[in-house]
Parts: structure tokens; sequence; C-alpha cells
């Protein structure tokens, strides 16, 4: 026998067992993007490596060491999606999209990194993005993390996550800090690692968010990026905290907060959690009014974010949100006997043009009543419809109820689509 192939490290399968809670996820996510007013764009999952480099950065994780390149045959060099905005702004510009108007987009699908494998971190995983575009007054920033909020209160997370909220300021602004920080810096260079040494001339305030406490704690002190802003970016951040103080939402403000895509300027946020260990991001965003300009675009202001599925699914499991989750099946047909088939399938065809919504399934493969119920009852269905030749003599069909208490009862068959329409 040959060796059982195995799908790539850092890359799942999402199993049936699994899939009911991740289809919950992205109905909530669909539903709440388009109550919104956000619509769906669907991407391809392959572009032109050129089109990462030059929206997230040369000098972040991402474009250093996590992107999966590779040349096609016609020597073209081409990239994973490693993340959706780039792609969601190339389409953008490219169908004539964004200029002068105002776009609310989301989009949902499998996104690559190169990173090593862990808990909540996986080298194919999957995103919720959702991007506004056009609109540059600091209302839409604060409706967006409106948004994101009342996701996880959909999904019953909210106590167990809290939102982080930063301004990077204007593009100018962020030039003449990062002047001062690069002084700052260079006076605590002995005590940076190599990391945060090569950062601090290609990349310096990326420095600000080492995860390394001991280069945190050199960060003591060093100059704050809102000491530069001028009257507009700091009239803009006070408005978002604003809006979300009237909101109700709660939040830090963590001013060492600069994500790690280059292209973000004022408003940045992210949600972390505790519940997930190192891996506590869980949605991250902000606003990026250059990125549509540098792809090539006329300038249009942009804001948007995006969550990480797979955490999300972490976290609804580990905090036991996903229990009441429906089973694949509500009713289970039980058929008996080879004359029994052909009458009870074509009954089953009947109640499922009477009742669309209903889950059925009908027992396949033959075998005595006990072999029938075993299945009935591992497919999870509420219910079993037994058919036999005395039921089909009498018009009748028994039903068993599989989850609980209540007893046997034989109905007449024109009551069966009122019983499953109850099941939904
Ligand atoms: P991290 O700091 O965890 O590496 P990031 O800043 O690289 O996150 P973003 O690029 O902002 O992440 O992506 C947004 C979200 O996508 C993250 O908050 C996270 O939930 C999810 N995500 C990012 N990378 C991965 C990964 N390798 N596996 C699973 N989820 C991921
Ligand atoms: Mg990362």
């Amino acid at each position: 026998m040959s060796k059982a192939l195995q799908a790539i490290r850092g890359m799942n399968d999402c199993l049936p067992n699994e899939t009911g809670i991740w289809q919950m996820v992205e109905a909530v996510l669909r539903r709440v993007a388009s109550n919104y007013g956000f619509a769906e764009i669907r991407m391809p999952i392959v572009e032109s490596t050129a089109l990462f480099k030059r929206s997230i950065g040369e000098v972040t994780d991402i474009v250093e060491k996590e992107m999966y390149t590779f040349e096609d045959r016609n020597g073209d060099s081409l990239t994973l999606r490693p993340e959706g905005t780039a792609s969601c702004v190339r389409a953008g510009n490219q169908h004539g999209l964004l200029y002068n108007q105002e776009q609310r987009l989301w989009y949902m699908g499998p996104m690559f990194r190169h990173e090593r494998p862990q808990k909540g971190r996986y080298r194919q995983f999957h995103q919720f993005g959702l991007e506004a575009f056009g609109i540059a007054t600091p209302d839409i920033d604060a409706e967006i993390i409106m948004l994101t909020s009342r996701l996880w209160r959909e999904l019953g997370i909210n106590e167990f996550v809290t939102l982080e909220l930063n301004s990077l300021g204007s593009n100018e602004e962020r030039a003449k800090y990062r002047d001062a920080l690069v002084i700052f810096l260079t006076e605590k260079e002995h005590l940076l690692d190599e990391d945060s040494k090569r950062r601090m001339h290609t990349n310096p305030l990326r420095v600000l968010d080492s995860k390394n406490p001991d280069v945190q704690a050199a960060l003591v002190g060093a100059p704050k990026l809102a000491d530069y802003f001028g009257e507009e970016s700091s009239e803009h951040f006070t408005s978002v905290c604003q809006r979300l103080d009237a909101a109700g939402i709660k939040y830090v403000v963590n001013d060492r907060l600069v994500r790690g895509l280059d292209y973000y300027n004022r408003t940045v946020f992210e949600w972390v959690t505790s519940s997930l260990g190192a891996q506590g991001t869980i949605c991250a965003g902000g606003r990026y009014d250059g990125l549509v300009e540098q792809l090539g675009g006329k300038s249009t202001p942009g804001f948007g974010f995006a969550l990480g599925i797979e955490r999300l699914v972490l976290m609804l499991t580990s905090l036991e949100k996903a229990n009441n989750i429906r089973a694949q099946v509500d009713a289970y047909v039980i058929m008996l006997g080879n004359d029994v088939e052909i009458t009870a399938n074509g009954l089953a065809e009947q109640w499922r043009d009477q009742v669309p919504d209903i889950r059925l399934q009908c027992h396949c493969g033959g075998g005595n009543m006990k072999k029938q119920m075993k299945r009935a009852d591992k497919s999870g269905a509420q219910i079993a419809l037994i058919l036999g030749e005395d039921e089909i003599a009498q018009k009748t069909v028994t039903v068993k109820y599989l989850r609980g208490q209540q007893e046997q009862q034989s109905i007449p068959l024109e009551q069966v689509p009122s019983l499953l329409t109850n099941l939904l």
C-alpha cells in the first residue's frame, strides 16, 4: 500500500463536525455586513506580487517573510493573497468603482502566509474583511467599529474582547515623528534586539509594537506620535472617540498600536482577547487614505478591517458558545421492506416540496429497524419517521422522538408537513 498523502502543514481541512459552527459565524458576518449597507465583492486568490509589495510595504513581516510567491509558466511573479485589502483596492480601481463614489464592500475567503503554524496561526487561514471607500470623515470610522462591536454581541463574545484604538496621524505628521523617534531609538540602540535595530532604519514605527518585553522597557519615555498631530488629525481622532463614547463602546487608547502594514493613517484599531493565548488579536483595521492612489487610482479615502475566522471559531468553541448549533439533519425517514421504499421515497419528495427548508434524510442501504434507528440517531435528527407495510396500508406514519422523552405516536400522512414545519 502506498503512503497516505497528507495536507500541507498549516493548511487545515474543515471537517463536517466543524462546518456547522463555520456556517453559523459566516451567516452572522454576512447578515451584519448587509445590515450596514455593505455589498459582497469576490476577488481572485492569486494576484501579481507587485500588488502586495506596493501596498503592504517592502519592510513588513508579510512581504519580508510570509508570502507564498512563485513564478507561473510565463515567468510572471504571482503571490497567493496574504490579505484582502490590496486586492479589493486593485479591483475597485480596475473597474472604476472608487473615484468620486462611495463604496461599501465586504469579502470573505482564504488568505495565505508562510508563518510558523500554532494555535490560532495557520498558513492558510480565512478572513472576513470590510472596506468603505470615498468617506474621509470620522463618522465612518466610528460606524465600522460599531459594526465590529455588534458582531461580538451577536456571537456572544463581547465580554471577552477589548477594543484598542490609536491614531497614526497624517503621512507628514508621521514623517516628522519618525525623525524624532529615530533620534530616541539611536540613543537606546544598545537596549534593542536585532530585529528592532534593523527596523530602526527601515521602519522605525514598527519598533513600537515589538513583542519583546526588553524592547518595550527601552521605549519608556519615547516621543509620542500624538504630540506631532496638527488640528485636523487631533479633531478626527477626538470625533471618533466621542462617537464611540456616545454609542457606549468601551476602548483603550494604546499609543503603541501601529499595525503591521504600511498603508494605514489616522485611526487604527484592534480587538484583542485574552482567551486565545498568544494569538490574541481577532480583528484589526483602520484608515488608509493613501492606498488607492498608491495603487494607481485617483486619490480616494478608505477605511476597513479584517478578522480571522479561525480565531473566532476557536473562541466560540472554548467558551462553549457553539453547543446549540443545529445538527445537519432534522428528520430521518426509516423504511422497512423493499416495496415500502418506492412509496416512502415518493412521500419524502412530496414533503421536501411542501416544506422546502426541511433537512430530511432518507435511509439508504436497507436493513432492519435496529440498524436504521442507529443511523437515525447518529444523523442528529430530531425525529424518525417510520414507514412500514402497515403504515403505508393505513396511510399513517409512526413518529419517534429521538431527543426527548416524548412518546412515539402514529399520525395521518397529511399531518406530516405541519409536523416537519414545527421542527424548523
Ligand atoms: P498577528 O499579529 O496575530 O500576526 P496580523 O497583524 O498579522 O496578526 P492582520 O494582517 O491584521 O493580522 O490580519 C487580521 C486578522 O487576521 C488578525 O487579527 C487575525 O485574526 C487573522 N490572522 C492573521 N494572520 C493569521 C494567521 N496566520 N492565521 C490565522 N489567523 C490570522
Ligand atoms: Mg502577522
